[in-house]
């Protein structure tokens, strides 16, 4: 793929970085990404501390194509082949055995890892390039609005880390469905870019595990938080009237109610193009100066289910 001269020199300057145990943020068409060399203990140990996430999260893997998973782990079922047939290069993440090559802060000592393949021509070549899989989690500080721009991350991070690759808005817009491949069939532990819908559809039913807690390390209830209190619900609730809302929808704002801002995701409903807007609308809404944030609930389908996961993790917990 031909890259624009500024995209080329920022690639050759990731990569010396990365090549020296250094950070680089990049796009994905999930969201941007806090890169380092996996297979370099003390570059990944700087993502944590950057990110000032809990060691006991552990981070993705992201390779350059099937093959170069396949030399990171100790066995590549099956179902896994099937699954990466049909979704790689895309948003989705699969759980493994790990080989002893993977460092063990990478998977926060699990004897597994989560491993993927992105589609963004950027991160593709980033990864080429460097010759090495890249540990990225989302490029913001553990717990916050996760960055789907470039300037996202300028705002979260631009002190802390040496380069951000700026490809422009991701595209899918919410980070990538984890299925564990342990055991058979896959469980599903994080609802994300790729719809379970499409996945029981190559694989038959599923099971969903990411309700419960403990499932998948590192899935804490408290995530994607703006600063602003967000609230879940169809109208502004009692202890709300007066203040300043925001209001965050899919296709419609509440007819009752009144409202200082208003990101509605998607006016013709139409769930990838919500999940694509969500967290830029996030970030603008934090950024209103508003007292608080009413956030509607999206149809449990499709992406849908993944916006809903985010939207209960950002939720002010009653
Ligand atoms: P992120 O913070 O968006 O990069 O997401 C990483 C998520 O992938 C973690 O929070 C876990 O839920 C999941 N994950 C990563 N490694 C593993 C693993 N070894 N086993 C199970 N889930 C994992
Ligand atoms: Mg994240």
């Amino acid at each position: 793929m031909k890259f624009s001269t500024a995209i080329e020199n920022q690639l050759n300057q990731a990569v010396t970085i990365i090549q020296k145990g250094g950070l680089v943020a990049f796009p994905t068409e999930t969201v941007y990404g806090l890169g380092a060399n996996a297979l370099n203990s003390n570059a990944v140990t700087k993502i944590f501390e950057v990110k000032n996430r809990p060691v006991f999260d552990p981070l993705i893997v992201h390779v350059g194509c099937m093959e170069e998973s396949e030399a990171l782990v100790e066995s590549f079922p099956p179902v896994a082949k099937q699954l990466a047939a049909a979704f790689w290069p895309g948003p989705l993440t699969l759980v493994l055995y790990k080989k002893k090559i993977i460092p063990d802060i990478v998977t926060a000592g699990f004897p597994t890892v989560a491993i993927r393949v992105p589609s963004h021509p950027i991160a593709l070549e980033l990864i080429h390039r460097c010759q090495c899989p890249l540990a990225a989690p989302s490029a913001n500080r553990f717990g916050k609005i996760s960055p789907t721009t470039a300037q996202h991350v300028k705002k979260d991070l631009e002190t802390s880390i040496e380069l951000i690759l700026d490809g422009g808005p991701c595209s899918i817009g919410i980070e990538s469905t984890v299925l564990s491949c342990l055991q058979h069939p896959p469980v599903l532990l994080r609802p994300g870019g790729i719809p379970l819908e499409q996945i029981e559809k190559l694989l038959g039913p599923i099971h969903s595990q990411f309700e419960k807690t403990g499932l998948s390390p590192g899935q804490l209830p408290d995530h994607y938080m703006p600063t602003t209190p967000l609230y879940l619900g169809k109208s502004i609730p009692p202890f709300l009237v007066q203040k300043k809302i925001g209001f965050l929808g899919f296709n419609s704002i509440p007819v009752l109610d009144s409202f200082a801002a208003v990101e509605l995701l998607s006016p013709k409903g139409i769930l990838s193009e919500a999940a694509a807007h969500f967290f830029s609308a996030l970030h603008r809404l934090d950024q209103g100066g508003l007292d608080a944030i009413l956030a509607e609930p999206f149809p449990n389908v499709g992406l849908g289910m993944a916006i809903n996961d985010r939207l209960y993790k950002a939720a002010q917990k009653q």
